[in-house]
């Protein structure tokens, strides 16, 4: 039995690991599933996998969760509280493998906790790799840790390298990779009419139910650009080796292009418990949950190239991507700041670009070889766009 960690066992990604793994209780236990605010939801959680640790990030609902534990006679459960406790549940010696299913900057440090500790790390948490890039694939390979991809796109490139084939390293004879993309909700909505997109418009994915964070980035697209930065690092190539294909029916995850000519696919329902089961079986595979593909009812698929004019953050994240250092730090942290204030109403859709963009303008790409350069880029870049927000509201 493989002792499982959850970080950000709440959210999309850690109800599907969950769902999962209640499918194969003779291969992981769950040791440690962290939570931010949602309580009522890792209570139950808590009922149902008997976990020895959960932690609650923010400390009021910390008291209220220890209560409610107390009272339901759980307390063998360790209850440990605030950010720091996420890197000790990631790095406990009964942890082999981490999911880390933070949304954010907030996963970074107990992401890379895990990779310094030689776990097994399952990465959804993109944007704490985008934001580390060199720093965590090194601390990864300096642990020997495995580094597995969640994200469906880079779970299927991994799925279609050559066997043996590990995380960072650069397979040869791969000359190509076609980056699938969905589109999101407004592939065909006319362009002018994208400045009075909702947030609920824009959470409505047509394809994939997940978290509100991402499914704006899907939107925008700027999902895509993390991606691809995510791809570079992971599979260790340049931006100009990887082609973004809008691909509407989500049914090709990604694709390799061989010197041979052989393009390789991974296929199958959009449902995240694929590419979840993948990595948590690997190098075996076992059961997810997920419905056969029905072929028959694809019937069609279209590739297309994508717009960087309707979708101006994947122009963005090309940027970020070839200035280098700090830039895709700060793509980053302009992103999280502008979409939450287009969740909360205070910007339009069609600022989230803007106030990124004349966040990177701010910055130029210094070298980033150190944590401690990352981490004051992430706050000085969150500085900035937040002002513009400000500025934006007046
Ligand atoms: P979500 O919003 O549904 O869940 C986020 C989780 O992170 C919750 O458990 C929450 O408690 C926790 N969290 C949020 N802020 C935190 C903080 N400050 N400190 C500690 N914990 C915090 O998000 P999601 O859709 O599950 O996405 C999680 C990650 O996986 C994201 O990085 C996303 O890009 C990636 N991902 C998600 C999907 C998907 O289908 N949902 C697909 C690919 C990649
Ligand atoms: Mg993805």
């Amino acid at each position: 039995m493989k002792g499982l960690c959850i970080l950000g066992a709440t959210g999309s990604i850690g109800v599907s690991t969950l769902d999962v793994i209640s499918r194969h209780p003779d291969k992981y236990k769950v040791v440690a599933l962290t939570a931010n605010t949602n309580i009522d939801a890792l209570f139950k959680q808590c009922q149902q996998y008997r976990p020895q640790y959960a932690v609650v990030v923010n400390e009021e609902k910390a008291v209220s969760f220890k209560q409610k534990l107390d009272e339901s006679g759980l307390n063998d459960i360790t209850v440990l509280v605030g950010a720091q406790a996420l890197q000790q549940v990631a790095s406990l010696d009964q942890v082999e493998s981490v999911m880390a299913a933070i949304v954010g900057a907030a996963g970074l440090l107990p992401t890379l906790a895990a990779a310094k500790a030689g776990k097994t790390v399952l990465l959804a948490n993109k944007e704490a790799l985008v934001m580390s890039g060199d720093i965590f694939m090194q601390a990864v390979a300096e642990s020997g840790a495995h580094l597995l991809p969640i994200d469906s796109e880079h779970n299927a490139i991994f799925q279609c390298m050559p066997g043996g084939y590990e995380t960072g390293t650069r397979a040869k004879q791969a000359r190509r990779i076609l980056l699938t993309a969905s589109g999101g909700p407004f592939r065909a909505t006319p362009i002018a009419d994208l400045e009075h997109v909702t947030p609920e418009q824009a959470v409505a994915h047509p394809k994939w139910d997940m978290g509100r964070k991402i499914s704006v980035d899907s939107a925008t697209m700027m999902n895509k650009g993390l991606e691809l930065i995510e791809a570079c690092l992971l599979f260790n190539m340049s931006p100009e080796d990887i082609q973004v294909v809008i691909h509407k029916q989500s049914i090709i995850h990604s694709m390799v292009d061989y010197v041979d000519g052989s393009v390789l696919a991974q296929m199958g329902n959009p449902d995240m418990r694929t590419p979840i089961a993948h990595a948590m079986a690997w190098p075996e595979r076992f059961d997810s949950g997920v419905e056969p593909l029905n072929i028959f009812e694809v019937k069609q698929m279209d590739f297309e190239q994508p717009d960087l004019q309707r979708f101006p953050c994947l122009r963005l994240a090309c940027e970020a991507v070839n200035a280098g250092g700090i830039m895709p730090t700060i793509l980053n942290a302009a992103n999280e700041i502008a979409v939450d204030a287009f969740l909360n109403e205070m910007i339009r859709f069609t600022d989230i670009p803007k106030i990124i963009e004349k966040t990177m303008a701010e910055f130029s790409p210094d070298i980033a070889d150190s944590l401690d350069i990352i981490l004051q880029a992430d706050a000085d870049a969150r500085q900035v766009s937040s002002a513009l927000v400000e500025a934006n509201c007046n």
